[in-house]
């Protein structure tokens, strides 16, 4: 678990109640996880927790802009994200096993012990579900696709080369499979 102190919030030491907490994240917080999808990260996330005496619930609204490429063409395309997520914290004498038998991934366990609440890695998975999954350039006015002509005209090229070239080896091989034939 990341355990990067900004991200971390002293929930014992906060009144019953709801509090709110404002994150802004850019591409500087994913460096930690690795190389992602998109960048140019632009996101603030605000997290309200309301606290009760063995329940905490946390709300993450996420909302920004990232770049992404498109999966047709790879062009840069710059997409919004608008999205909310719950979190249910409940404290337990035995988090670790709690945790496993949980199936439910919106409630997590914590320790009576336990003083602070980790958030970064909930941050990144957050943001990663609202980035949409199908990244497309979309379609202008005249329902036209958007997307870069001429590299989509080059992948089709790359495309039929490549057939041309699986269709001459099986030709070959067929070729070969009669001469074997023959000489048999
Ligand atoms: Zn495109």
């Amino acid at each position: 678990m990341n355990r990067r102190r900004e991200f971390d919030i002293a929930f014992v030491g906060l009144k019953p109640g709801v509090h709110s907490f404002d994150y802004q994240i850019n591409d500087s917080f994913f460096a930690d996880y690795g190389i992602q999808d998109f960048n140019n990260s632009k996101v603030d996330v605000k997290v309200t927790l309301e606290k009760n005496t063995s329940l905490l619930l946390l709300k993450f609204d996420i909302s920004g802009k990232v770049d992404v490429a498109c999966d047709r063409c790879a062009n840069v395309i710059q997409k919004d994200l608008w999205d909310e997520f719950n979190m249910v914290v409940k404290m337990t004498d035995e988090p670790d096993i709690m945790n496993e038998q949980e199936d439910d991934p919106d409630i997590y366990y914590i320790g009576y012990n336990e003083s602070h609440l980790h958030l970064a890695d909930w941050i990144y998975e957050f943001i990663n579900l609202a980035v949409p999954g199908q990244k497309y350039c979309g379609e202008n006015e005249d329902d036209l696709s958007r997307c870069n002509a001429e590299v989509l005209q080059k992948l089709e090229q790359m495309k039929s080369s490549a057939q041309a070239v699986s269709s001459d080896i099986w030709k070959d091989l067929e070729k070969l499979k009669r001469d074997e034939d023959n000489n048999n």
